[in-house]
């Protein structure tokens, strides 16, 4: 993979020797003679048509996305958003059914409400912790198995090898949000997984300054047809440009994964320590109910850490009002440590029973623990440590 993300599908030779990728940014390609262009639309002979249709820059991106997550071939799109709807348009039709794992992607959920609603293409969540449970939510009409692992924000971690038994005993596809762990730390399609998607917001590119998404599929010649049919009909398609930022944001994926998971841990190390903290939520902290599965299934515990502190929504945003190196933020796997507030922000949105019920209280906080240095990051935490506790001894 460290390999791969520097040279895969990149021969400088067919590119006047420059060594980084060129950034085409062309919305069509000319042909030589009208008959050129006859046997490209028909298919019979390779080149580039339209960059809706695909994207020289966009192709690199997209067989180096292939080649770390163990496809046969990926497609970049305008934002995770646009990959999770592209997977769920050709994976399902109207009266299909899709079980989801619990807590998955806010947006993700309402798009599945809004195919119910419009659509006729049922949902249920479950948990996702043994195959009896999974198998007991199956209906008749159940064509895929659409999960995220570990769980936004509480680090709930989805049995993979118990899904993927599950799926194949029934015949079903399953399609994986990979966003939280990157293919550095865990690849689906190496377990049983028919298709991998992820933000490409986050880690992948790593920086803060794209939205985009990614689609890698088991099957290569099922995901020339999804380009050829749904993203090309749809049209979520990525950008030259953006495909160019996540080229070089990838080159280092392994680098800042390595230095993700190092500081969190040592963040972790310090707010176990800090007697304020209620409850931590870790896949890799040993305190972890789900420590064991964690860690069959993933390279390492990553770098968002969640934690609920004493008192309620006012400490929570007193806390992260008395941040100040730290930014609060939603979004993930920037080299800047971000901290966001659920209940009120990324799963405002859910009500609060449920929010309850998946363990979201109105302190819990999620760090996405970023690259700076570990001291500065902690010297931040306790400082804004010192600044709710005289206000919950008050109360
Ligand atoms: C951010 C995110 C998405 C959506 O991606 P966008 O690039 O914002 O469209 C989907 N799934 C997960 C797990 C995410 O964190």
């Amino acid at each position: 993979m460290e390999t791969a993300v520097i040279h895969k599908g990149y021969g400088s030779a067919v590119h006047h020797d420059s060594l980084a990728a060129p950034l085409y940014q062309t919305s069509t390609f000319s042909f030589e003679t009208a008959e050129e262009g006859e046997s490209r639309f028909a298919g019979e002979k390779a080149g580039n048509i339209y960059s809706r249709l695909g994207n020289p820059t966009v192709r690199i991106l997209e067989e180096r996305m292939a080649e770390i997550e163990y496809g046969e071939g990926a497609l970049a799109f305008g934002s995770g958003m646009a990959a999770v709807s592209a997977i769920l348009i050709h994976a399902t039709k109207a009266g299909d059914h899709v079980l989801c794992s619990r807590g998955i992607y806010g947006c993700t959920f309402g798009l599945l409400e809004m195919m119910e609603e419009k659509y006729k293409i049922t949902h249920d969540l479950v948990s996702m912790t043994t195959e009896e449970e999974i198998e007991g939510a199956l209906r008749p009409e159940t064509v895929c198995i659409y999960l995220e692992t570990p769980i936004n924000p509480t680090m709930e971690i989805v049995n993979l090898e118990a899904v993927m038994a599950v799926a194949k005993k029934h015949g079903l596809r399953v399609i994986v949000d990979n966003t939280f762990s990157s293919p550095y730390l865990q690849n689906p399609i190496l377990m049983g997984a028919d298709f991998v998607l992820h933000s490409a917001t986050k880690y992948l590119n790593g920086h803060g300054d794209v939205i985009g998404g990614i689609l890698v599929g088991k099957d290569g010649e099922e995901m020339q047809n999804i380009r050829m049919t749904v993203q090309k009909d749809v049209g979520g398609i990525m950008s030259p440009f953006d495909a160019w930022l996540i080229i070089r944001g990838l080159k280092t994926l392994h680098v800042r994964m390595d230095r993700h998971i190092a500081n969190a841990k040592k963040v972790l190390a310090f707010l176990k320590e800090e007697p304020l903290v209620k409850k931590i939520y870790y896949p890799f902290d040993d305190a972890h109910p789900q420590v064991e599965i964690a860690k069959a299934q993933m390279k390492d515990g990553g770098g968002l850490i969640s934690f609920e502190i004493e008192g309620g929504k006012k400490e929570a945003q007193a806390f992260m009002n008395a941040l100040s190196l730290i930014k609060i933020a939603v979004s993930l796997g920037d080299a800047e440590t971000l901290i966001q507030h659920p209940a009120s922000m990324t799963h405002a949105v859910v009500p609060q029973t449920e929010r309850e019920a998946m363990g979201i209280t109105e302190s819990l906080m999620r760090l996405s623990v970023g690259l700076e240095h570990t001291d500065d990051l902690i010297e931040d935490l306790a400082k804004a440590f010192e600044t709710v506790k005289p206000k919950l001894q008050e109360a």
